[in-house]
């Protein structure tokens, strides 16, 4: 059976007459592997192919090649990832289901005590929800789509944020890999208020601006936040290299926390500049303390000096399995780096964002670059996305963030 949208290979013929249902079909023996794993996506080669004229953006059943439904989803002809599952189970979700599960994320936010106006309100399979995304930095709520039938249910998305969060506005961020493979329409811009693009935040009291209009991702590193308290509780009264510093959040948090010095390195300008405004809206914390170098990480860990805690939060090395041989040796080059510019008594944290390393693969690359060191190192603490970045538990790709807290004598 190919692709295309016609036949009836499923065994499933339509009443004469009446139209047939669109559906997408998997392969045989696949139906039990996906019911058995509840997994939210269902890859292209698992797919037989889709029968009937699906509308754009449709909600279609998941069949077996016999026909049995096994469950509902997007369908998505041009990407890898060609259904993400809404539910399994044979009945539809019901009418309303977008908005249901958008007021159960925010309303696991409002529990969790974060200490911040700004926060992840939906993370996509984690809530849930597959292909949303949606950040709210004070005032204004960034949308991103990564599907292609989220972005045909845009206006329910908009209308539960608008009664959830009376006055806020609403800015949708393209985001340009995804428009491609999912074929969206919608450009970067306002869908409700207006604004300059950024937005004012505090985290545990530190000031930041989020540039969701040019920033990174939608504007901030939300998924970092535990991370940078955890940080700041061991900068303070020392010294901190942060390492790939963006918009100096681990740098500004160590700061305000009473860190003696703290040196960021970063290679974009753009980041830099924006470090530098993020310093100035907070003139209680001690600008001598913190430096900005606008430099590649590699060639600055050459002559890097010695310091007490080390942040280093790189960009993903490998997007790809393909790629994962790569990145662990870059990952753990970087990592023995970092171990040699670590004091004695210092802590590092180290971290990786690439969905094609998982965790016990971390552990390995942790691992061998602390031998590579020669150093006694103790691994103090595991590392994770916080808690308003929650991962569907049949969905382990949603574990993107991995890191170590690890301690060298
Ligand atoms: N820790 C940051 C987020 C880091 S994102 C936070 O909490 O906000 C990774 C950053 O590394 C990006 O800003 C990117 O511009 C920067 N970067 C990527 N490659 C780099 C390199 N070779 N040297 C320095 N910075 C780099």
């Amino acid at each position: 059976m190919s692709s295309s949208k016609s036949g009836s290979a499923s065994g499933r013929e339509a009443p004469s007459g009446s139209p047939q249902r669109a559906a997408v079909v998997v392969r045989q023996g696949r139906d039990a592997v996906l019911l058995r794993s509840r997994h939210p996506w269902i890859y292209s080669q698992s797919l037989a192919g889709v029968v009937g004229e699906p509308a754009d953006g449709e909600l279609l059943p998941v069949t077996s090649i016999e026909g049995r439904v096994l469950g509902w989803g997007f369908h998505s002809p041009n990407s890898l990832i060609a259904v993400r599952v809404v539910s399994y189970g044979e009945p539809e979700p019901r009418e309303g289901w977008l908005s249901e599960r958008l007021r159960a994320a925010c309303d696991l936010r409002a529990r969790l005590g974060i200490d911040s106006d700004a926060m992840r309100l939906v993370n996509a399979e984690g809530d849930f929800l597959p292909g949303l995304v949606a950040d709210r930095y004070g005032d204004t709520i960034v949308i991103a789509l990564h599907a292609r039938a989220m972005e045909t249910r845009v206006g329910e998305i908009v209308s539960f944020l608008k009664e959830a969060f009376p006055g806020a506005r609403l800015f949708l961020k393209r985001d340009e890999h995804y428009a491609g493979v999912e074929n969206l329409g919608l450009a970067t811009g306002y869908l409700a208020g207006d604004g300059d693009g950024t937005s004012i935040i505090q985290e545990a009291g530190v000031r930041f601006v989020a540039d969701f209009a040019k920033g990174q991702k939608t504007g901030f590193y939300l998924d970092q936040r535990e991370n940078r308290r955890l940080a700041a509780q061991l900068g303070a009264g020392r010294t901190v290299l942060n390492l790939f510093s963006y918009t100096g959040a681990f740098a500004l948090r160590a700061a305000a926390a009473g860190a003696v010095s703290v040196v960021s390195v970063e290679s974009s300008a753009r980041a830099i500049e924006t470090s530098k405004r993020n310093a100035e809206l907070n003139p209680g914390i001690r600008s001598e303390a913190l430096s900005w170098i606008h430099a590649d990480v590699f060639s600055f860990l050459k002559e890097a000096g010695r310091y007490d805690v080390i942040v280093a939060d790189p960009p993903p090395f490998a997007r790809r399995r393909a790629e994962a041989e790569g990145a662990v040796r870059g990952y753990i080059g970087l990592y023995h780096q970092v171990l040699k510019a670590l004091n004695p008594g210092g802590f590092a944290l180290l971290f990786s964002c690439s969905g094609a390393v998982d965790r016990p693969l971390f552990r390995q690359i942790v691992s061998e670059a602390v031998l590579r060191s020669g150093r006694a190192v103790r691994l103090v603490r595991e590392l994770h996305a916080d808690t308003d970045h929650p991962v569907a538990a049949a969905h382990p790709e949603g574990e993107y963030l991995k890191g170590w807290i690890v301690h060298a004598q």
